[in-house]
């Protein structure tokens, strides 16, 4: 099953918005298969944010991600990397949809609330970089029937 990353940014631990974001996470259907609070540090923020290196914004951008811990989940489903994608929004707030997470619950392009991996193959190496695979479980759905239909399940 195809598993993405998400962060739940430490503007969103201060603002009491971990269970809105989880909730919103879990009545779409996606499934929960990791999920740990975490302090980051510069030397997995260098990694995480490495293709932003080079922007005027890099170092407060990490000294944000720094000030609480971050709450790491990694999430599967089918075509779960693209789905969380649309359900956080664009990377600024103020233009991201009604409806998205960051479009319902910020204002800002830097204190944005969540990360999401952007593409399938950048999933499996933030998966790799926030979890030891013990801390991944991968568990068998009971209504899997009642959330995909048949030839979706083939797929998966
Ligand atoms: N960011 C920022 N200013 C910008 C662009 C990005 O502060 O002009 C921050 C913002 O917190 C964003 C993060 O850097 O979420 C990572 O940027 P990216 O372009 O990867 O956006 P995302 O994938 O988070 O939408
Ligand atoms: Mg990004």
């Amino acid at each position: 099953m195809e598993k993405t990353l998400i962060l739940i940014k430490p503007n969103a631990v201060q603002r009491g918005l971990i269970g809105e974001i989880i909730a919103r996470i879990e009545r779409k259907g996606l499934h929960i298969t990791g999920l740990k609070m975490m302090q980051l540090d510069d030397t997995i923020l260098n990694e995480h944010y490495a293709h932003l290196s080079e922007r005027s914004f890099f170092k407060i951008l990490k000294d944000s991600m720094m000030v609480t811990p971050v709450v790491a989940m990694c999430v599967e489903g089918l075509d779960a990397v693209e789905t969380v994608r649309l359900m956080v929004g664009a990377t600024n707030a103020r233009k991201a949809l009604p409806g998205t997470i960051r479009g319902d619950l910020s204002m800002s392009g830097e204190q944005n609330v969540i990360h999401a991996s952007d593409s399938v193959e950048n999933a499996q190496a933030e998966v790799k970089r926030f979890f030891s695979e013990n801390e991944i479980f991968s568990y068998e759905s009971a209504i899997t029937a009642f959330e995909y239909g048949g030839e979706e399940r083939a797929k998966m």
